[in-house]
């Protein structure tokens, strides 16, 4: 038995442009078929409104162990696929690799820097495709850099809650067909006080309701698309043997995740 999970998570960029009927970013690694083939099927063809919510550091073994807290994201999704990040499991080298679909060899980032990645990104499909997209993320974080410089619209709120209210904001003007969310409450807090502590479980839980308010806010202001969701975490965490959170080792509590995918279709 390999203690990792067999698909890997530069699979996402090339699904999800599949599923938004655009041509994958140039160099990705190719599109697991029978999840773009579900979600394009829900969606009656495609979906044309997307909302990519990545919040930092959910592990696998968080869903497996706390697996009730999640049942707002399980309600407005309808696949959760098991996946491997990639190593380094940080935050750079993770996103580098869900939106350009490639590995770190590839794009170049290798450890907790955050310098623009040039590889051909989902990003830069969707500007080739017309699409209008967004990126709101946390002030400074790796999404507020890594993706800089692009014919999109940029949102770095202070922190988790105001990029909540922003991508809500965005969502219910109808602005984009595209907004990546990116929110950190979780990673912060695990690596302060511990990966099951009372306040990273709180932060856990808040990741959990941010999604749900993405959901119910597409559900609302895109009726009129059918409307890809997808809640896509970066790596997972581990306790070191003093107390703390941490994670970037390649061992399955940092490399395996689940990535929750679903399609709102039209009108209802
Ligand atoms: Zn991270």
């Amino acid at each position: 038995m390999n203690a990792f999970h067999s698909l890997p998570m530069t699979s996402i960029a090339a699904t999800v442009a599949d599923v938004l009927g655009i041509e994958p970013p140039r160099q990705a690694e190719p599109a697991i078929g029978w999840l773009a083939d579900l979600l394009k099927d829900k969606a009656d063809g495609k979906a044309s409104r997307a909302v990519m919510y990545n919040p930092d550091a959910v592990a696998m073994w968080l869903v497996q162990n706390y697996t009730g807290e999640f049942a707002p994201v399980f309600r407005h999704t309808q696949a959760a696929v098991p996946l491997k990040t990639v190593a380094p499991a940080v935050t750079p080298v993770c996103f580098a690799s869900m939106y350009t679909g490639t590995q770190p060899s590839v794009h170049g980032v290798k450890k907790g820097e955050k310098p623009v990645v040039a590889t051909d990104s989902l990003f830069d499909a969707l500007i080739r495709a017309g699409k209008r997209a967004a990126i709101v993320a946390v002030d400074g974080s790796s999404m507020s850099k890594i993706y800089a410089g692009k014919a999109l619209d940029y949102y770095f709120p202070p922190y988790d809650e105001e990029v909540a209210q922003k991508a809500l904001e965005l969502i219910e003007q109808d602005r984009y067909d595209f907004i990546s969310v990116y929110t950190q409450s979780y990673d912060d807090a695990m690596h302060l006080t511990g990966t099951e502590s009372a306040v990273a479980l709180e932060a856990m839980r808040s990741q959990i309701r941010i999604f749900e308010q993405l959901a119910l806010a597409a559900e609302k202001y895109y009726r009129a698309h059918s409307t890809l969701l997808c809640f896509c975490t970066d790596h997972g965490v581990h306790t070191k043997e003093t107390g703390g959170g941490t994670h970037g080792e390649e061992i399955p509590e940092d490399m395996n995740i689940m990535h929750f995918f679903g399609i709102q279709p039209a009108g209802l």
